[in-house]
């Protein structure tokens, strides 16, 4: 008995085809940095085959996904020396160039490569000052093998829709690019609520996993990852009695408790609160008590519930990631990277 991730495939595609719906003219950059958001690559494979583009973070993350597809791959993080550039003409990549020391190895490519500038516009993360970006532009043309295939940017604050910010970087964007063929700004939040943000690329993330960039949600987007665990035991605690380390739950009524075999060391957040919604066979029961290593603790009241039966985490239309995040202090893209090794991950319909 143990923790099942669930990925569905169907649920991919369905969620590609809303932002289709959103940007239907732009190409799509799908993000699968990280093991695809934690849905591991080798599970995500109608998202591969349905986008125009793959980005990730490191060239390692490009190695492993190369081994899987011919697509073209983005390369966020660029390329720091001569052996990173070999590395990524071998794997056959494309790279950001986002800070000017990437410049010096670049120039002196020998093969053809295809380079995104990716320009700050206020989030003062990664990103070509207005200046650098300038300067970037000369040095490149110094060497005709490499040809620049977009420029992008990224929002700091694109999933509060009323931030004053996205129209401050949208329209630095706009004045400093205008004379590029190809742009790319908007993010999964910008693609749902910020149309003049969708340029000729998107770079849609956490949306093509179902769950919603925003507090308020009314997109249809359908949960890809379902984690579930076992029911390792029931139990009935009297009033009074406390459960778990710290005894920081306490029965004020005679209660029914089920033992879930799931915990921090699967990736269900430690921070969890007491009333964290939990769904033990289509039932909302609530965690008591710590979030222990292996096991949590619920409240199954008079729940038909046995030994063997499956809980659900997070990952159906009753219980959204999203929900458990907001009961544990972060967000779903946090829950859904840190599943942990020791959960089985499956693929399913
Ligand atoms: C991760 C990432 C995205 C996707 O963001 P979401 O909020 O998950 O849609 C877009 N652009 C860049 C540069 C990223 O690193």
């Amino acid at each position: 008995m143990h923790a099942i991730a669930s990925i569905s495939q169907s649920a991919l595609v369905h969620n590609l085809s809303i932002v289709n719906n959103f940007a239907s003219k732009a190409k799509v950059v799908s993000m699968v940095k990280a093991d695809a958001y934690g849905h591991h690559l080798e599970l995500i494979q109608p998202l591969i085959d349905g986008s125009d583009l793959l980005a990730v973070s490191e060239l390692v993350e490009v190695e492993k996904l190369r081994a899987k597809t011919n697509k073209p791959i983005l390369l966020l993080s660029g390329i720091y020396s001569m052996d990173d550039l070999q590395k990524a003409i071998e794997l056959n990549c494309q790279i950001v160039v986002h800070h000017p020391t990437q410049i010096a190895p670049l120039v002196q490519t020998q093969n053809k490569i295809s380079v995104w500038l990716k320009v700050d516009t206020g989030m003062h993360r990664l990103g070509l000052s207005n200046q650098e970006y300038t300067d970037c532009l000369l040095s490149l043309q110094t060497n005709p093998l490499i040809k620049i295939e977009c420029v992008m940017s990224h929002f700091a604050c694109a999933d509060e829709i009323n931030h004053p910010m996205n129209a401050t970087q949208l329209n630095h964007f706009n004045e400093l690019t205008s004379h590029e063929k190809n742009r790319s700004m908007a993010n999964s939040a910008a693609i749902l609520s910020q149309s003049k943000s969708i340029f000729d690329f998107v770079r849609p993330g956490i949306m093509l996993y179902g769950a919603s960039p925003f507090e308020n949600d009314t997109v249809d987007l359908r949960p890809v990852m379902q984690l579930s665990a076992p029911v390792m035991s029931i139990k009935t605690v009297r009033t009074g009695e406390s459960v778990g380390y710290g005894a920081t739950w306490m029965a004020d009524q005679k209660t029914r408790l089920a033992i879930i075999g799931i915990g921090y060391g699967d990736g269900y957040p430690r921070h969890a609160k007491n009333g964290t919604p939990v769904l033990v066979n289509n039932t909302l029961c609530s965690l008591v008590g710590r979030v222990s290593m292996d096991l949590i603790c619920v409240d199954i009241g008079n729940a038909q519930v046995s030994i063997g039966d499956n809980a659900i985490l997070w990952g159906d239309k009753k219980l959204r990631v999203e929900t458990v995040a907001r009961h544990s202090n972060t967000i779903s893209y946090e829950l859904l990277t840190g599943v942990s090794k020791r959960v089985k991950f499956v693929s399913t319909v």
